[in-house]
């Protein structure tokens, strides 16, 4: 579309609206017109809102789009980023190739780790081999405006969960009470002490060095309202008896044995975010049924007030959480 250049911005925002502008080409201009380049050119009744305006035949130059991953590689690789970390598959047969993609895809990304284990053990930790970049396997990772040190081969750490993190937070109250009975490096008691104003976060993990870094990651984000302890969760809960208005279970694959536990940290009314692996089949009931037990066992009532699937996990498996209220 050839326009008066006096002209030209009101006709470009009707073309935007019509979705008639081509953004993939430059809008050029002799000086006293421009030249506004078009997916198709617009019929008659189309034609009608514009004014004093020809359309023609016109070379315009491409905007120059920088390459995306898949144009480097011919495909979309599958990997996610963890502070200046890349992870993918190390059994990947292109691994070589999508380390060097990542690489200068994005700037941040110094490393790329390949994992050679699933996620595994108590500690829920995997092995990893250096794929392309600097040999490490620590890193600090940024969300929602905390920072989390963490030693990929020694502690876990997902930046998946980051909403469902989140959604956490927006449970807890100013002043509340939480215990997070698996605290990891620290993502959700972290999370909490910066931005809920709670009166305590009491951070409970058997790893040593998940909890070296959650010590770190306490002192990097500058919060003082976290208490950290090294040990199994349901033996050092038992000195928090009563104290809790929420109590975090992110222990997906064997938090139903440390829930009397949580039963017993809970003040009346509180609520626990219980997590769990389940098959399609049973995504909640079987769980609710052992909340409902252990609840029993401990004198306690409970109602369920949510239930999710925070993710799928494996085919037919789910990460699910349910969140109870104790009576
Ligand atoms: N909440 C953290 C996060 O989102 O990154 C960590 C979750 S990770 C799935 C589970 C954590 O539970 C691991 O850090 C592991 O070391 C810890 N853990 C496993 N068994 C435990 C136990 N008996 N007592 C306390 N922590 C335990």
């Amino acid at each position: 579309m050839k326009v008066p250049k006096v002209q030209g911005e009101p006709n470009r925002r009707v073309l935007i609206e019509m979705e008639l502008l081509d953004s993939s080409k430059k809008i050029a201009s002799n000086g006293v017109d421009l030249f506004l380049p078009l997916v198709r050119e617009p019929n008659d009744v189309e034609k009608d809102n514009f004014g004093d305006v020809e359309f023609l035949e016109y070379q315009f130059e491409e905007h120059e789009k920088a390459p995306t991953l898949e144009d480097l590689l011919g495909f979309m690789p599958h990997y996610e980023v963890i502070g200046d970390i890349a992870l993918i598959e190390a059994d990947d047969t292109d691994a070589d190739r999508i380390g060097e993609a990542l690489l200068k895809f994005h700037p941040h990304v110094n490393t790329v780790l390949g994992a050679t284990s699933p996620v595994v053990g108590e500690f829920r930790v995997r092995e990893f081999m250096l794929i392309a970049g600097e040999d490490k396997t620590e890193t600090i990772h940024k969300e929602y405006g905390c920072r989390y040190a963490v030693d990929l081969a020694k502690a876990y750490f997902t930046p998946r969960l980051s909403t469902e993190r989140e959604r956490i937070l927006s449970w807890i109250k100013p002043d509340d009470v939480v215990v997070d009975m698996f605290a990891g490096v620290g993502p959700y008691s972290i999370l909490i002490a910066k931005k809920a104003n709670p009166k305590r976060v009491v951070a409970i993990d058997k790893n040593p060095a998940a909890v070296e870094f959650l010590r770190r990651n306490v002192v990097l984000n500058s919060v003082d309202n976290v208490k950290v302890i090294e040990g199994d969760a349901n033996v050092e809960s038992q000195r928090f008896a009563g104290i809790a208005d929420h109590v975090i279970m992110n222990l997906p694959h064997n938090a139903f044995d440390f829930l009397d536990s949580a039963v017993k940290l809970t003040k009346p009314g509180s609520i626990i975010h219980y997590y769990g692996m389940t098959h399609e089949d049973d995504l909640f009931d079987g769980s609710i049924g052992l909340i409902e037990a252990a609840a029993e066992r401990v004198g306690r009532e409970i109602e369920v007030v949510e239930r999710r699937t925070v993710r799928s996990y494996a085919p037919h498996q789910y990460n699910i959480c349910i969140e109870v209220r104790v009576i």
